[in-house]
């Protein structure tokens, strides 16, 4: 699926290395080096999938993932957050902010380029438009395009990293899921 990709890195190489890879897999990719182009470069164009580096020379990838989930215009766009460091808790504060994946530094662009592959089918503009607007299973009802989750007639609040899960069993429900 060819989809538009915006790459948050200021590191000109690995950004350039990353774009190249992700345009051989046939994908439309534009580049910001910090996290004033990347937020001002997503409200002129929305992209269908953000590859966001932790560390930028003014805001931090958190903080742009944090804003990118605060507005409803954009809080629906899968973020991957890229980062150097492989501590727990990084990958708390990434997932906490609505992350939906986390590669560590250094990767491997092809790998990189699979794993946005699997989200962009996942959660990416086609896998949403197929499913149905709203799910119900017993006492638990999902609006999808609300981001809205009922149990028993009682809405809950979920992260959007929850909700996709939550989505993502609901749809599957019946079946394994790795
Ligand atoms: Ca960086």
């Amino acid at each position: 699926m060819a989809a538009h990709i915006l790459v948050v890195e200021d590191e000109v190489d690995l950004a350039d290395l990353v774009a190249l890879n992700l345009r051989e897999a046939g994908h439309d990719v534009s580049i910001a080096y910090n996290g004033a182009n990347a937020l001002a470069e997503i409200s002129r164009r929305r992209p269908d999938l953000v590859l966001l580096d932790v560390m930028l020379p003014d805001i931090s990838g958190f903080e742009v993932c944090r804003r990118l989930r605060r507005s409803s215009d954009t809080s629906r766009i899968p973020v991957v957050m890229l980062t150097a460091k492989a501590e727990e808790v990084d990958r708390i504060v990434g997932f906490e902010v609505g992350a939906d994946d986390y590669v560590i530094k250094p990767f491997s662009p092809r790998e990189l380029t699979l794993r946005v592959d699997a989200i962009l089918r996942r959660v990416g503009p086609g896998a949403t438009a197929e499913g149905p607007q709203v799910l119900s299973i017993g006492e638990l009802k999902i609006d999808v395009p609300a981001h809205h989750v009922e149990i028993e007639g009682d809405e809950i609040t979920l992260t959007a990293l929850e909700f996709r899960l939550l989505l993502d069993l609901a749809s599957r429900a019946g079946r394994v899921q790795s």
